[in-house]
């Protein structure tokens, strides 16, 4: 047997058995099967295999490591003009260039000094991505985004004191929770902020989030298989 993560055939059924749920949770809800964007998590995934999935039409990705997203993604972005690349993973201040520079879509945005980086970076390189604020929804210590209370007013600073246009929220429910109260807490967010756009569910609950009203959903493991544990830092150049 083939080693899932080397294998474009597992990510290939992965990718269509995860589109065939997602239209069913959208005619579940009474949604448009549109109205839903599927973002394939990709960390740790290979370029064969993404060549794999880009061929099965799948043109929107996510991946959580800028460095990891620039070995990657240059040389397939020049390839093929229509993919759409979403950073999903926390973003320091000292990434902000190049994530500016390759990212349509920063999802992670958290705190006024990476708002502050992003506004002047944007400026500085002509490029707009798309960006969601990070809500940490179940106030983790170890995770990043902006805690609940304090997120209609960072909302505020960011269109006003930073002049950045947010497109919605992006939350990753705590592992051992019910993820409902926290997409229902994103999306009370979202709804009082006039945000249209919520990034949640993943893997293990897409269709759940997708009933709660999410338009942009992270699915890395059903599509492409289980990932090796992460790796440590001095693992990486
Ligand atoms: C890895 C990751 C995902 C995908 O998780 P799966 O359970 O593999 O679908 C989604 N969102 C974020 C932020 C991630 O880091």
């Amino acid at each position: 047997m083939q080693d899932p993560e080397t294998d474009p055939q597992v990510a290939a059924s992965g990718l269509a058995a995860v589109r065939d749920s997602l239209g069913r949770a959208c005619a579940r809800a009474g949604r448009a099967p549109d109205s839903v964007t599927l973002i394939a998590v990709s960390k740790t995934v290979s370029v064969p295999v993404l060549r794999g999935t880009i061929a099965a039409g799948q043109r929107v990705y996510g991946e959580n490591r800028v460095q990891e997203a620039l070995l990657k993604w240059p040389s397939l972005r020049e390839e093929f003009a229509s993919l759409q690349l979403h950073l999903i993973g926390p973003l320091q201040t000292n990434k902000v260039r190049p994530a500016v520079a390759l990212f349509d879509c920063i999802q992670c945005v958290d705190r006024p000094s990476l708002a502050e980086a992003l506004a002047r970076e944007c400026d500085k390189q002509g490029r707009r991505p798309e960006l969601f604020i990070q809500v940490n929804t179940g106030l983790e210590p170890q995770k990043a985004g902006i805690a609940p209370d304090n997120t209609d007013a960072f909302v505020a600073a960011c269109r006003t004191r930073y002049g950045l246009p947010i497109r919605g929220l992006m939350c990753i429910p705590p592992a051992e929770q019910p993820p409902h109260m926290h997409f229902q807490l994103l999306a009370r967010l979202a709804a009082r902020n006039g945000l249209a756009s919520l990034s949640m569910g993943m893997s293990a609950d897409f269709e759940l989030a997708i009933a709660h009203g999410a338009t942009h959903v992270r699915v890395g493991t059903a599509i492409f298989g289980a990932r090796p544990p992460p790796a440590r830092p001095t693992d990486h150049a």
